[in-house]
């Protein structure tokens, strides 16, 4: 069971700094999960993540692994820590995010959700219940109850409905999480996850009805799905009044590098992205100065590092130069080193924030960190 410690808090802003204890491990938070969707980093070796990046915690994609390998031939190899030889923390979602991005492959009752597999075709049910049968068969340290994730914009009237049955389902799923391990004693927490679209009312409704579960964790979802961004941090600030102060707090699917203080800021523990590494392969370095283009002609020759005040290894042993230049031959080599230092400076930032925090100057902090261009210049 995951445990939280607070460890100091921000006077002026919701910031905080904590520790979550799990059975792979401890996690310091306010904390950024990479995510391993198919169970790796794409482009990064588990050593590359544990030793150079001390990563501490990952994230892996239930939909994914429940078609291809399969969760009960994970379980019969020992576990998702096993399969993939990754003895620190995992926190699987429920797979539902990925279900309701198949419009038009799949179809929503209040018992759960049929789809299609992208892969071939086949038929498959996601429930509450079975969705907590599938992590429980990962062995993930963190689960996630099954959701719904409207797309935006959505009516107040769609809104409620989805969010009533995102509240239903939580319900049944905790029901059967709890009779499912008090039988085997399972080390694993369970948390579930605040929707309501882009409707403060809504969210707060949410919240207060998912808090009465007791839960080890909450999650805010239903972010970055096309909304301005005022209006995420909006919905992040409705729940934080409601949602227990003694448990963490897990933003899912946020941000740019920018956003993750601002969600700090509002309380926040916990988030994960696939854009430090989409954006590597993609060609966009994010340094402490901006964001580095890699494929503009002004870095064929330019001998610096991508960013002069990182200590990843590639910052430490390459130019921008001969970056540029893997990036344009399309070699390997090219994406293990962009998402390596794009994780880097994550990391780096989720770091800074937290010892801010402690020292009690992270209002200082975000106020400096307002201040840097998106771009470089
Ligand atoms: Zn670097």
């Amino acid at each position: 069971m995951a445990t939280f410690e607070l460890v100091a808090e921000c006077r002026e802003t919701g910031a905080r700094a904590g520790v979550l204890h799990t059975a792979h491990g401890d996690i310091k938070t306010p904390v950024f999960m990479p995510v391993g969707t198919q169970a790796t980093v794409k482009g990064l070796t588990q050593r590359d993540l544990a030793e150079d990046l001390d990563v501490r915690v990952l994230l892996a994609n239930t939909y994914h692994l429940f078609l291809r390998p399969g969760h009960e031939a994970i379980r019969r190899m020992g576990g998702l820590h096993r399969f993939m030889s990754w003895p620190r923390a995992i926190l699987t979602d429920s797979g539902g995010y990925q279900v309701f991005s198949l419009s038009g492959l799949r179809k929503i009752t209040d018992d759960g959700v049929t789809f299609q597999s992208h892969l071939n075709g086949d038929r498959h049910v996601f429930t509450p219940e079975s969705t907590v049968d599938v992590q429980l068969a990962l062995g993930s340290d963190i689960m996630m109850v099954l959701d719904e994730c409207p797309e935006y914009p959505v009516s107040h009237e769609y809104a409620r409905e989805s969010m009533e049955r995102t509240v239903a389902w939580a319900r049944t799923g905790y029901a059967h999480y709890r009779r499912r391990t008090a039988e085997t004693a399972a080390a694993q927490s369970l948390f579930p996850i605040v929707q309501g679209s882009m409707f403060p009312d809504l969210r707060r409704a949410c919240t207060e009805q998912l808090v009465a579960l007791e839960a080890d964790g909450y999650a805010v979802g239903g972010l970055s799905v096309g909304e301005p961004r005022p209006l995420s941090l909006e919905m992040v600030e409705a729940t934080g009044p409601i949602l227990p102060r003694e448990r963490p707090r897990y933003a899912m699917g946020v941000g740019m590098p920018e956003e993750l203080p601002e969600y700090v800021a509002r309380g926040i523990d916990m988030m994960d992205c696939v854009l430090p590494s989409r954006n590597a392969r993609n060609g966009y370095l994010f340094t402490t100065q901006g964001r580095v283009i890699i494929k503009h002609t002004r870095y064929k020759e330019d001998q610096r590092p991508v960013d002069e005040h990182c200590g990843c290894y590639t910052c430490r042993n390459h130019s921008r130069a001969y970056l540029r230049h893997l990036y344009q031959a399309g070699e390997i080599l090219y994406a293990a080193l962009a998402t390596r230092h794009n994780l880097t400076r994550y990391l780096d930032i989720m770091r800074q924030i937290r010892h801010a925090i402690v020292l009690g100057q992270f209002p200082k902090y975000l106020k400096a960190v307002r201040a840097v261009p998106v771009e470089v210049e």
